[in-house]
């Protein structure tokens, strides 16, 4: 067993209780690492220690070139780290290592670009309708921003987060999830050692109700930053506007994937394949309602169904594995419970449908990648989110049946089109409520790109010019040349 500290104000430090947790490694269902489980006052004290290094010359004297210069050294020492964090977040979290090693290797362009972006934050000088006055706008840094990640892609997400923040000039408290610290930590060495402030970045690890609600309760906190599920979102947005604080939320999805009968047929199958199947359907971006139409409904089934029952699942380490285990042992009986719900439901299961129990599974919590057909929108497996590999598969008609269909959900992260019609591409893109629409291609995501929900499935954007602007406050500043003072009485 491994034992981690936690990191505040520049130093390693144990719960101030001194308790921990552990946290087990989905592939054996065994524990290896014990993490530090903070409470209120481990929150209290990186706050103070947070909101302390926002305005010491250390940090707050730093000039916006200076803090890029930081968040790039921070990007060079995850590619130099890349293989390392992959393992840990493999160990911690049971996602595939080739699927980790490829975000950690594309971890560093988000501190590239936000690094580039810091000194390019600018405020525009209005041409004011007033005589011989002045009157420009400054952005400006929010203060302590509380960054709250779950545990399908630690690092991915919380990075989403921390560049913009960091580059905007805040500082951070960030508590990761009770199921994927391990790997914060290790990548948290990186900032002291990329040379930022203590007390810039901090890191409390724990529970949601004992780190997570003080969090973003505490009134120093500025910003709450948080990635999880509609319900916890909600809990934080309503926290949130007791002390009027800003929020970003991404929340959950259930994103429908449009399969035209003038699609690629074969692109369309990896498409959809991917975006259920890959990390077990651990994505927010999940494609789990797959809508395709009726005159290739039959056919396309067939082929998905027997294309995905190829899928080999096993130890995520592995090379040649497709599909590895759930990630908690509460979501593994959650993404069951849904199943049974299914088939009560009377989805007609094509694939999958239980535990998946074969010798390369070990004792992990595995799921078999599952296909429920003929599935009505108004059923639960077509209206929640399951977060794993179950997919609900609906016939549709024509593109507004489809547009109806997609678009009949609380949910708007993302949605896909297979079509090979621009013009029914272009209708279906502009129809779609959804904060990401992908034609012919699916789980892309970039730095430049904005990222974001409609609907329940989140406030706010990451990734992109947009980011940048929910860690900043807009300032209007006004010079007087030497007007005569009017009656002071009236407003000028
Ligand atoms: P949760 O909402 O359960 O938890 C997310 C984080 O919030 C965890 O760190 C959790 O702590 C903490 N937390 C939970 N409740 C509160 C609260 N009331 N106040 C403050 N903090 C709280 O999500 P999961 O970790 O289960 O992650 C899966 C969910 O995340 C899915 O719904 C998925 O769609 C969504 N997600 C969204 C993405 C997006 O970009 N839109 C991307 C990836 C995932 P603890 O660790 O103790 O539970």
């Amino acid at each position: 067993m491994k034992t981690y500290q936690m990191l505040v104000n520049g130093q390693w430090v144990d719960a101030l209780n001194n308790d921990h947790f552990e946290s087990s490694n989905p592939y054996t269902a065994r524990p290896w690492a014990r993490i530090p489980r903070a409470q209120v006052a481990d929150v209290e004290r990186a706050v103070k220690a947070s909101h302390r290094a926002f305005s010491a010359p250390s940090w707050a004297g730093l000039t916006a070139t200076a803090r890029g210069a930081l968040l790039r050294k921070l990007g060079d020492l995850i590619a130099r780290d890349a293989e390392h964090l992959a393992t840990v977040e493999t160990q911690d979290n049971g996602k595939l290592l080739a699927e980790m090693r490829a975000q950690m290797r594309a971890l560093p362009e988000w501190y590239y670009y936000f690094g580039g972006l810091a000194d390019k934050i600018e405020g525009t000088v209005i041409p004011i309708n007033k005589p011989n006055t002045l009157n420009f706008t400054r952005h400006e840094p929010l203060g302590v921003v509380g960054i709250i990640t779950p545990w399908n892609s630690p690092l991915l997400l919380a990075s989403w987060k921390l560049a913009p923040a960091l580059a905007a000039g805040n500082t951070i408290v960030w508590k990761p999830s009770e199921f994927s610290s391990a790997s914060a930590l290790e990548f948290a060495r990186l900032f002291e050692e990329a040379g930022f402030p203590p007390g810039v970045v901090n890191v409390v690890t724990g529970f949601g109700s004992q780190v997570g609600q003080p969090l973003v309760a505490h009134p120093l906190v500025a910003k709450i930053a948080f990635t999880g599920g509609d319900q916890g979102g909600q809990h934080v947005y309503e926290a949130s506007a007791r002390n009027i604080k800003h929020v970003t939320l991404e929340l959950g999805g259930k994103s429908p994937n449009i399969v035209f009968d003038d699609a690629n047929l074969d692109n369309a199958l990896k498409g959809v394949i991917s975006g259920i199947f890959a990390a077990s359907g651990q994505t927010c971006i999940a494609g789990s309602r797959l809508l395709v139409q009726r005159s290739i409904y039959d056919s396309f089934l067939k082929k998905l169904t027997a294309s995905a029952s190829t899928a080999k699942l096993g130890d995520p380490t592995a090379d040649d594995t497709q599909v590895g285990p759930i990630t908690t042992q509460p979501q593994f009986q959650r993404v069951l419970d849904y199943i049974e719900i299914a088939k009560q439901e009377g989805a007609r299961c094509v694939l999958g449908g239980g535990r998946a129990t074969a010798h390369s599974c070990g004792d992990g919590w595995f799921v078999q990648p599952t296909i429920f057909a003929d599935v009505r929108p108004d059923m639960r497996i077509a209206r929640e989110e399951v977060f794993g590999p179950v997919l609900a598969v609906i016939p549709f008609d024509d593109e507004q049946d489809a547009l109806q269909i997609a678009n009949d959900s609380q949910f708007g992260l993302a949605a896909g089109v297979w079509t090979n019609d621009i013009g029914r591409a272009i209708r279906m893109s502009n129809g779609l409520q959804a904060g990401t629409v992908w034609v012919n291609t699916y789980r892309s995501v970039s730095p430049l790109s904005p990222f974001g929900g409609y609907k329940r499935s989140g406030i706010g954007r990451e990734n992109g010019i947009d980011a940048v602007k929910e860690y900043l406050q807009t300032k209007s500043v006004w010079f007087d040349a030497g007007n005569e003072v009017p009656n002071p009485f009236i407003i000028r």
